[in-house]
């Protein structure tokens, strides 16, 4: 299962993790803070999470034994 969380509190709406992003899943909502658009697109490459200055998004993927990957959003 993989999840993005972002912290909108630490957030400082820097907007680096959506420019780092490759595959285009973050955008700026109307409050300035990322917002996942388009979990499927995510290759977990961890880019948004590594380059983010106050640790407020985190990628988190579990692997199961099935083939197929469960996928959700979670905001805190
Ligand atoms: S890089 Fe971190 S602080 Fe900057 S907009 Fe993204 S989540 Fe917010
Ligand atoms: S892990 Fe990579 S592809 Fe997924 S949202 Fe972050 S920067 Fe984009």
């Amino acid at each position: 299962m993989l999840k993005i969380m972002i912290n909108k509190k630490k957030c400082i709406s820097c907007g680096v993790c959506v420019e780092a992003c490759p595959a285009d899943v973050l955008e700026i909502e109307d409050d300035g803070k990322p917002r996942v658009k388009a979990l499927n697109e995510c290759i977990v490459c961890r880019n948004c999470q590594h380059l983010c200055l106050k640790k407020a998004i985190r990628v988190d993927l579990q692997e199961y034994k099935e083939t197929r990957y469960d996928k959700d959003v979670i905001l805190v």
